[in-house]
């Protein structure tokens, strides 16, 4: 992962500095003094765990799975964040992770601190059998740092509510007698999860965009003229756009599928989604693509769009199939990004033509291309405001676990949205006003609230 987490909290920390009189009003309080004890405390995690997980295959094979726990931060509270299943998974991709969950916890006010964890498998290699056996072990190995009040784990890539569902049995099992339920988040409802989970991350990343583009703008739209704001014109070009505005999603897992759905099904933008991606294709079609179609085929797939002209065919859906890249680079009004870590880098992110970018996954875009993207006045809502409607939800959860008392969907979706429009009304005066990004607005937020709880935690001198 290209963004690290020394770069991310020194940017945070940088633009905090410059642009606030944070702190320089308490007596006897050096700035620059706190600033590094700032960067030392947020840069590195509070501890890593790393586990081998020993797991006989049902072959009669044994294998070791590297596992981890990597606990960020604790500040405003107890360690939160997914488990993510992937091959691809490291000990730096977890810590980075971790310290995004530090800081996207932080910005929406949600009394969690931040933490991460990964297995290091493709789990469509292992048996359901293989899997829950790994998922049970893993709870075993780090039952000790685990709990509702210490470390909260959830999905992530790779892993849904049935991983839940299984950990929080186990946990169940080797802690009698104490409370379980809020162990996990993610979980199915069967077993104490929350109506909406499973869809809250999609929902939550086209939330951020129709809040920004639809209400915000219109209802600020005096005020946004007015100022002599590069962002604010780009938003104001947009909104004044003539409809339908086409739309890309990259990504159709649990993130880009659910949002390309409310993109397709919002009469603001006519459902004009004229591209979907995943891990084999893109497919494109200039009038719009039948998005219900091909998420119930995808559900029918492992999550995989149909990737052959025939399979087309036989769904009678018309689209041209494309190099799966491609996603990235078409001329489109929006385009949301939903698959994996550094893709628009500094090497490809000349060829992208959209105008306004949504991160629906961990840090899509690197440093570097951020950067550039940001120099051609392009708006892009970062991965801590956009994508953070799982982690809403997983807190809606671990409260009616604690209350054993559950709210139904409206209830659910109602409660996020108003949590996230929350946290763009209190980020976006400020974004169009100072000329920084909105990734740098919301960082110096978050990192506002930690310092100020770790000052007055006695944590910072
Ligand atoms: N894995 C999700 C994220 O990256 C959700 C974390 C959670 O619900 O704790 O935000």
């Amino acid at each position: 992962m290209d963004l690290q987490t020394d770069e991310i909290i020194g940017q945070s920390l940088q633009v905090l500095k410059e642009t606030s009189s944070f702190l320089s009003d308490v007596n006897g309080c050096h700035r620059d003094q706190v600033f590094d004890s700032l960067a030392a405390i947020l840069s590195t995690p509070n501890k890593v765990h790393k586990a081998f997980l020993r797991i006989p295959l049902e072959n009669g094979n044994v294998r070791r799975i590297p596992a981890y726990r990597i606990q960020h931060n604790d500040t405003l509270g107890p360690y939160k964040g997914g488990i993510r299943f992937h091959e691809s998974v490291n000990e730096t991709e977890v810590a980075n992770l971790a310290a995004l969950m530090t800081l996207k916890n932080a910005l929406h006010e949600i009394p969690f601190g931040g933490g991460k964890g990964g297995i290091i498998i493709n789990p469509q290699h292992y048996t359901a059998k293989e899997l829950n056996l790994i998922c049970k072990k893993y709870v075993q190995y780090f039952n000790d740092i685990l709990g509702p009040d210490k470390d909260i784990p959830a999905p992530d890539m790779g892993s849904g509510e049935r991983e839940m569902d299984w950990m929080m049995s186990e946990y169940k099992s080797i802690n009698p007698g104490k409370p379980y339920l809020g162990s996990f988040t993610g979980k199915s409802t069967v077993s104490g999860g929350s109506l909406g989970r499973k869809e809250a991350t999609g929902k939550g990343v086209y939330f951020s965009f129709r809040y920004m583009l639809h209400h915000y703008a219109n209802d600020h739209r005096e005020w946004l003229t007015g100022t002599d704001n590069r962002f604010a014109r780009s938003l104001l070009a947009l909104a004044d756009h003539p409809r339908p505005l086409t739309v890309a999603v990259q990504g159709f897992g649990n993130v880009g599928a659910v949002a390309a759905l409310e993109a397709h099904r919002c009469s603001y933008l006519n459902g004009k989604v004229v591209a979907v991606s995943d891990r084999n294709v893109t497919l494109f079609h200039a009038d719009g693509l039948p998005v219900p179609v091909l998420y119930e085929y995808s559900s029918r797939h492992w999550g995989d769009l149909p990737k052959t002209a025939e399979e087309l065919a036989t769904l009678g859906v018309h689209a041209q199939i494309l190099d799966r890249e491609q996603v990235l680079f078409l001329d489109v009004d929006v385009l949301f990004l939903a698959a994996l870590q550094d893709q628009v880098r500094e090497d490809n992110v000349e060829q992208v033509r959209a105008r306004f970018i949504v991160e629906g996954a961990n840090a899509p875009i690197t440093g570097k291309a951020d950067a550039a993207l940001a120099n051609r006045d392009i708006i892009v809502i970062p991965d801590i405001l956009a994508n953070a409607g799982g982690v809403i939800v997983s807190y809606f959860e671990w409260l009616q676990d604690r209350e054993t008392q559950f709210y139904d969907e409206e209830q659910v979706y109602n409660l996020l949205y108003g949590k996230m429009q929350g946290t763009m009304k209190g980020i976006l005066p400020a974004f169009f006003a100072d000329g920084l990004t909105l990734r740098q607005n919301c960082y110096k937020h978050a990192v506002k609230k930690l310092s100020t709880a770790l000052y007055r935690q006695g944590k910072l001198f």
